[in-house]
């Protein structure tokens, strides 16, 4: 074989195995002001880094009990730039912690804050991932979201981002000097290791690498390091769809008969499988890995 054919089939082979695609997601929106941006400028910042990269589309899930009259037009923003909202009920509640009847309103009373949008998707996501701690309600809330049309908006990569972001707050509440530039390589590195965890597990229990779903949070870390961190998952070989797409795989349909729900429906799948839990949480997704990763890469100088 000649050199520039054996070039041509590893570049081939490269791009072929590595299609790897992944769509992101926003939770919580519109979050209040905190210590490094007002939602404003939070709000400017995401859809600023989003057009830039020429993101072809996200989905923010909305809490509606966010929104105020000062935080109603940064909804407004998200839907203008052409982005989807989603819904992530009204008052951010697990299904155990004020009942069921509680918690299935909250869920109509934020499609009713939402259904004057052009741009709001039938697609739920659970507060904390979590769909009930026994098959009951688990049921209940399945059919409640099947009797307003909507759709499970499931992830397959979950992770610690709202942990990472709190560590930032702290550090800027206790006036600790910040390495921005460490703190950049901690959120992407942690984060591209959830995405490569969750692959593996999917290749290894589904047989294959789905679209998948990226859940991050409105906050400040993912106004910072959002754009770099699509840039990292780009430079990998992968590519950022639109979440309507990745919604279009078949693990969408693929809905397990468990109650392990949390670590989002790799995992799910997984556990249906027979897979001992210990294996489907990323090591990402633990407060002491985190604090401890942080304290050795100095991110926050004490
Ligand atoms: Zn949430």
């Amino acid at each position: 074989m000649n050199k520039v054919f054996c070039l041509f089939l590893l570049l081939f082979t490269s791009i072929a195995v590595n299609s790897k695609e992944i769509a992101i997601t926003f939770d919580d929106a519109p979050l209040p002001d905190s210590n490094l941006y007002s939602g404003e400028q939070r709000t400017q910042k995401l859809i600023t880094a989003l057009k830039k990269l020429n993101v072809p589309d996200v989905f923010f899930f909305i809490t509606t009990n966010n929104i105020t009259n000062k935080t109603q037009k940064r909804v407004e923003a998200y839907a203008e730039a052409g982005f989807y909202l989603g819904n992530h009920s009204h008052q951010h509640l697990f299904p155990h912690q004020k009942g069921i009847e509680t918690y299935l309103q909250g869920i109509t009373e934020a499609h009713k804050q939402l259904s004057h949008f052009d741009n709001l998707v039938p697609f739920y996501r659970y507060p904390y991932l979590d769909e009930g701690k026994d098959k009951k309600t688990r049921d209940r809330i399945r059919q409640h979201l099947q009797e307003l049309n909507y759709n499970n908006g499931y992830v397959t990569v979950d992770n610690f981002d709202w942990y990472m972001d709190a560590l930032l707050q702290k550090a800027l509440a206790d006036g600790n000097k910040i390495n921005y530039e460490a703190l950049k390589s901690a959120y992407i590195d942690i984060l591209w290791g959830s995405i490569l965890f969750y692959d593996e597990l999917a290749q290894k229990s589904i047989g294959r690498s789905p679209k998948h779903i990226l859940l991050l949070h409105e906050n400040d870390i993912a106004a910072l390091f959002v754009g770099d961190l699509i840039e990292h998952i780009r430079m990998q070989g992968w590519k950022v769809i639109s979440p309507k797409d990745a919604y279009e795989d078949p693990i969408a349909i693929n809905v397990p008969d468990v109650l392990f729900n949390g670590q989002g429906r790799v995992a799910a799948i997984a556990k249906s499988k027979g897979w001992d839990e210990k294996y489907l949480r990323n090591q990402g997704s633990n407060k002491a890995y985190l604090d401890k990763y942080f304290d050795a890469k100095n991110v926050f100088e004490k």
